[in-house]
């Protein structure tokens, strides 16, 4: 395809403004997809994303709009998350690209993730086409929101194109605007081959899939190529483009995106951000690649059953593949025996990675108490990184601790300024800034990330019903008095418990742990004491006492199937369950009981 006649874009927006809706719409009108195969949010393809109703991966999609001018052109289209712990998968995606479409609900206005997507943008160089969603409702207000695109982004929204993306008003607008004004990309058609590795992913049947973005030469399918960092050599067995489904394809020029299959083993070998290039006429030099992301969370991940480590080491290297955002390595715990602590980009990331791996490699994991990454200054000069509050260090050689910081950017209509001030104060935040946009707020305030991690977004959107935007930025380490607090459970400490918290929050935390562990952990023939404490001193107690009865025992002899049901039952129930000494602890306890009501 010639390059004047590509345009390459992503999507952009906060959450639920309506993205994937648009590219439904676009996918329809340009006949991409046949009206039969059309479903809503088609580009959510992971089951995980349908149940949620939120994009966790980029997904790309090439699409022939014959436009006004007669010419028709190839447009690629990059969906993205909106989510503030997806923020990597949507910056590597816009490396891909040259222009995005900022989509902003016209009835809600700019967000806390409106704005950090298009500084994004922005960042990369893309030309923006504004584009106002959602004018079918009452509550749409057009102007004032054009106004604010405006005064907060400082981008012209002068143009801005109001469409429905539910009705499909104003989408032939969208197209012609791509074409008219978004850039062709650039690139050399006869230079060596250079392509940038986009993503890769694991499939049952085609092994390693890789996605290029071609910046110069041409590649075909049977060319012998290299992977620049990793200097692996491959034949391409297969090359494609996504419609969403894979169509195969003879050869992709500059400017264009697409998959390849080349038998790939080794998982490692491919690099999200790589430059691939011919193994006979190499490029000069590589692509600069993509910052690595920084895992701010990190818990460990066990199998229930100790048997499934190999299954589980495997699983892990399939799907980092596809999430180049997440890290691991192999850990071992007193309790759980051998596993692995990962890093993630936030709280919703582990879960979903950790859902992602029950689901799609059929494993049963438990998942320890999240923690965030803290520098520990020992008293002979040296720091270490702790990732895992097991690791703390005697105290006696230990000078200070240091936790990491956020900048958090909040946007909140007035009325509910009071309880997010509210909020940020009990959760040690200080207050740098306090702005207005109307009729909304945007504050931004100073907060240690560790009370930010676990429920802070959930208690954001349950005190401003929904209302509130929060998008945050890591910023610096600073000292303060942190404290490591275990959790004992019949007398046997559960490492996998552990946490670091502030000294003067240790009691009511060590307080709602146990209280919310004594309602997560189910009776047992025997009274089991659960404690909080800090070194040897208990700061807080409960109790859980002891089952009367077996569950059994009221189905006497008679009924034996009904008998082994219940046991079955049981059985079941365990499979999700650990043993702690004697004390059997469900896998939900683990993170559970670290959310704060
Ligand atoms: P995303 O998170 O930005 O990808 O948003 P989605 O495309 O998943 O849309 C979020 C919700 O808004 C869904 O329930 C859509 O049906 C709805 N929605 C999207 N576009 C429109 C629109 O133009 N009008 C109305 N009324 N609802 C819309
Ligand atoms: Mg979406």
């Amino acid at each position: 395809t010639e390059l004047a006649q590509i345009r390459n874009f992503s999507i952009v927006a906060h959450i639920d403004h309506g993205k994937s809706t648009l590219a439904d719409r676009l996918i329809q009108m340009t006949g991409t997809v046949a009206e039969r195969d059309m479903k809503a949010q088609l580009l959510d393809s992971m089951d995980i994303e349908r149940e949620r109703g939120i994009t966790i991966k980029a997904n790309t999609v090439r699409i022939d709009y014959p436009a006004k001018d007669g010419k028709t052109y190839v447009l690629n289209l990059i969906d993205t998350p909106g989510h503030v712990d997806f923020a990597y998968e949507v910056s590597r995606s816009m490396r891909a690209v040259e222009g995005s479409l900022l989509v902003v609900d016209a009835s809600q206005g700019v967000e806390a993730q409106t704005l950090a997507n298009v500084y994004q943008a922005i960042d990369a160089g893309h030309d923006i086409v504004p584009v106002l969603n959602k004018i079918d409702l009452p509550a749409a207000d057009p102007d004032r929101v054009k106004e604010q695109i405006e005064d907060v982004i400082g981008i012209d929204a002068s143009d801005a194109i109001p469409i429905s993306a539910k009705s499909g008003l104003g989408i032939p607008d969208v197209l012609e605007a791509i074409v008219q004004r978004l850039p062709a990309p650039k690139g050399d058609r006869d230079a060596p081959l250079k392509a940038m590795l986009v993503d890769s992913w694991y499939d049952a049947y085609l092994g390693v899939v890789v996605m290029i973005r071609v910046i110069d030469g041409v590649i075909r399918k049977g060319d012998r190529i290299r992977m620049i960092a990793t200097n692996a050599t491959y034949g391409v067995d297969r090359l494609a483009v996504l419609r969403p489904q894979m169509v195969d394809w003879p050869e992709l020029g500059p400017g264009e995106i697409g998959v390849f299959t080349a038998s790939i083993k080794q998982v490692r070998d491919t690099r999200v951000g790589d430059t691939i290039t011919h193994e006979r006429r190499p490029c000069a030099e590589a692509l600069p690649g993509f910052k690595p992301a920084q895992p701010v969370v990190f818990c460990g991940l066990f199998p229930v059953d100790a048997a499934d480590f190999e299954a589980l080491r495997d699983a892990i290297e399939k799907l980092a593949l596809n999430d180049a955002s997440f890290t691991y390595e192999m850990e071992t715990s007193a309790a759980l025996g051998f596993g692995f602590r990962c890093g993630f980009l936030g709280l919703l990331h582990l879960e979903v990675v950790r859902e992602r791996l029950e689901r799609e490699f059929d494993l049963d994991l438990i998942t320890t108490a999240p923690s965030v990454v803290y520098h520990i200054f020992m008293r002979d000069g040296t720091m270490q990184e702790l990732h895992n509050p097991a690791d703390m260090p005697d105290l006696t050689y230990v000078d200070h601790i240091e936790e990491p910081r956020i900048k958090a950017t909040i946007m909140v209509p007035d009325e509910y300024l009071g309880d997010i001030l509210k909020l940020c104060q009990d959760r040690r935040g200080i207050q740098l800034n306090l702005t207005y946009a109307g009729s909304r707020a945007m504050v931004e305030y100073d907060l240690p990330l560790n009370e930010v991690v676990f429920d802070f977004y959930d208690r954001l959107k349950s005190v401003t019903k929904g209302y509130a935007s929060f998008d945050y930025t890591l910023t610096d380490y600073r000292e303060d008095n942190l404290v490591k607090m275990q959790i004992l459970v019949n007398d046997e400490p559960v490492d996998a418990l552990s946490m670091m918290v502030h000294r003067d929050r240790a009691e009511s935390r060590g307080r709602q742990m146990c209280e919310k562990l004594k309602d997560l952990i189910p009776r047992h023939m025997f009274k089991i004491p659960i404690q909080a404490a800090i070194g040897g001193r208990v700061i807080a107690r409960e109790t859980i006492s002891a089952m009367r009865k077996d569950v059994t025992a009221k189905c006497y002899g008679g009924d034996a199937t009904r008998k082994r049901k219940l046991l079955d039952k049981q059985k079941e129930g365990k499979k999700r369950m650990r043993q702690f000494g004697k004390v059997e602890i469900p896998q939900t306890a683990f993170i559970s009981a670290l959310k704060m009501d």
